[in-house]
C-alpha cells in the first residue's frame, strides 16, 4: 500500500510545481477459481488484491491531458478534447481509450495531469490493465465532478480496452476492480451480469501468488483459438439443441454424446469450460461453509483441467502448482489469469506459508531461469477516491 505522503511527493516529482488534487487506488484482481470461462457466459470468482494501481491528477491549462507511468518513466500527452486514435507507446492508450469513451458519454473532459504509480505487476495475470482504465476512469471523473455508476463504470473501461487495446477480453477484470470488497470474493455471472458478494471464511489461511515473472509469446496468439475452439464445439452441440446460446448451457452428458462428432482437442476445450463453469458454485458453496480442503481441491482440479484439457498453462506454472502440492499445509493452488505464463495462487494455512516460500527457492528458483516472486494477498476494497 502506497501512502498518500509518497503520492503527494511522486506527482510533484513528475509535474515540478504542481500538486495533484484527486488519488484514486484502483486493485489489481486474483481469480480464485473459473478460468477462461468469462467468454463462455460462466462463472468467475475473483477477489481484488491489496496491491493496486495509482492514479493523481493535477489540473493544467495547456489543452492537454498528460500522463505519466513510473513504470515505463516516460509520459504521454494527448489533446482533452480530442484524445485521438490507439498509437505508440501502446502503455498510453488504455489511458487515451478511457478518456475517449467518457467524452463519448457526454463528458467533456478538462485538461489535467496524470501520474500513474502501480504496485500489480504488469502482464502477469492480475489484471494491471483493469486497473489502470478504471483508475484513470476514476481520477477524470473526480477531476471534472462528476460520477458514474459502478457497473457501466466497468463497462465503460472494458470499452476502452477493446476498442484501444484490441483485447477481446470479457467482464470479470473491470467488474472486480469497481465491484471489489474488503474479505470477500465476488461470484460473478458473466452472462447476466449479476454477482454475489461472498465472505472468505477460511480461518488462519493466507493467499499466496506466485508470479513466475514470464509470459510467453505464444499466449496471444492462443486466446482467439481457444474461443475458436469453444464456437466449434458449441456449433456441434447445437445442431441436436439449437436453443443452447454457449457453452454455459450445455452439461458433461451433453458433451460426451457428441464426443464421436468433435475433433478431440475440441472435445477437450469443451471439457474444460463445462466442468471449470460447474466447478465455481461448487467453490462458492465451499466458501460459505468454510471447507477450504474442497475448495482447495477444486483449485487442483482447475488447475489440471487447465493444463491438460485446455492447454493454456506452461512448465513454470506447473513445476509451481506441483511444488505448492507437496507441502502440508497447502489447501490448494492453480494457475490464475488468461495462462502461459504469469502467476500461481495457492490457498494455505497461515503456518504454511514460510514453507511454501522455502519450497519455491530450494526447488523453483534452481531449475528456473528467473526466481518466482512469492507475495501474500488479502481481499480488498475495489477502485475508489482516496482523501489525499
Ligand atoms: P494484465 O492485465 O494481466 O496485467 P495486460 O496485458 O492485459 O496484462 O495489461 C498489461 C498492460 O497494461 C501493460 O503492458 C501496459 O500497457 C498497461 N499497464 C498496466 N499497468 C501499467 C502501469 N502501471 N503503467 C502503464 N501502463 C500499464
Ligand atoms: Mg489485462
Amino acid at each position: 500500500m502506497v501512502n498518500t505522503g509518497e503520492l503527494r511527493d511522486l506527482h510533484s516529482r513528475v509535474y515540478p510545481g504542481s500538486a495533484p488534487r484527486v488519488a484514486v487506488r484502483a486493485p489489481g484482481r486474483v481469480n480464485l477459481i473459473g478460468e477462461h470461462t468469462d467468454y463462455n457466459d460462466g462463472y468467475v470468482l475473483p477477489i481484488a488484491m491489496s496491491q493496486a494501481l495509482y492514479v493523481t491528477a493535477s489540473p493544467s491549462a495547456d489543452g492537454q491531458i498528460s500522463v505519466h507511468s513510473t513504470a515505463f518513466g516516460e509520459t504521454v500527452d494527448f489533446p482533452a478534447d480530442h484524445p485521438g486514435s490507439p498509437s505508440d507507446p501502446a502503455w498510453a492508450n488504455y489511458v487515451r481509450g478511457v478518456a475517449v469513451m467518457l467524452i463519448r458519454r457526454g463528458i467533456p473532459l478538462k485538461p489535467c495531469r496524470l501520474a500513474i504509480h502501480s504496485d500489480v505487476p504488469l502482464g502477469a495475470g492480475v489484471s494491471s490493465s483493469a486497473a489502470l482504465e478504471v483508475g484513470t476512469a476514476l481520477a477524470l471523473l473526480a477531476m471534472n465532478e462528476r460520477r458514474i455508476e459502478a457497473i457501466p463504470l466497468a463497462l465503460l473501461a472494458r470499452q476502452a480496452e477493446h476498442e484501444y487495446a484490441h483485447s477481446p477480453c470479457g467482464i470479470m477484470d473491470q467488474f472486480i476492480c469497481v465491484l471489489g470488497k474488503t474479505r470477500h470474493a465476488l461470484m460473478l455471472d458473466c452472462r447476466s451480469q449479476t454477482y454475489e458478494q461472498i465472505p472468505l471464511p477460511f480461518e488462519n489461511t493466507t493467499l499466496v501468488i506466485m508470479n513466475t515473472q514470464v509470459k510467453h509469446a505464444i499466449g496471444s496468439s492462443q486466446y482467439p483459438v481457444r474461443q475458436k475452439q469453444c464456437h466449434e464445439g458449441l456449433a456441434i452441440l447445437q445442431r441436436s439443441d439449437p436453443r443452447l446460446i454457449a457453452l454455459r448451457d450445455a452439461d458433461m452428458d451433453m458433451l460426451l454424446q457428441h464426443r464421436s462428432r468433435m475433433d478431440e482437442v475440441v472435445f477437450r476445450r469443451c471439457r474444460h469450460v463445462i466442468t471449470e463453469i460447474a466447478r465455481v458454485p461448487q467453490a462458492a458453496e465451499a466458501m460459505k461453509t468454510g471447507d477450504a480442503v474442497t475448495f482447495g481441491r477444486l483449485m487442483f482440479d482447475s488447475h489440471a483441467s487447465l493444463k491438460d484439457d485446455y492447454e493454456v498453462s506452461c512448465a513454470e506454472l506447473d513445476a509451481l502448482v506441483d511444488i505448492a502440492r507437496q507441502v502440508p499445509g497447502v489447501y490448494g493452488a492453480r494457475m490464475t489469469g488468461g495462462g502461459f505464463g504469469g502467476c500461481v495462487i495457492a490457498l494455505v494455512k497461515s503456518d504454511a506459508e514460510q514453507s511454501l516460500r522455502t519450497a519455491v527457492k530450494d526447488k523453483y528458483d534452481m531449475r528456473f531461469e528467473k526466481p518466482a516472486m512469492v507475495y501474500t494477498t488479502t481481499a480488498s476494497e475495489g477502485a475508489t477516491v482516496v482523501p489525499l
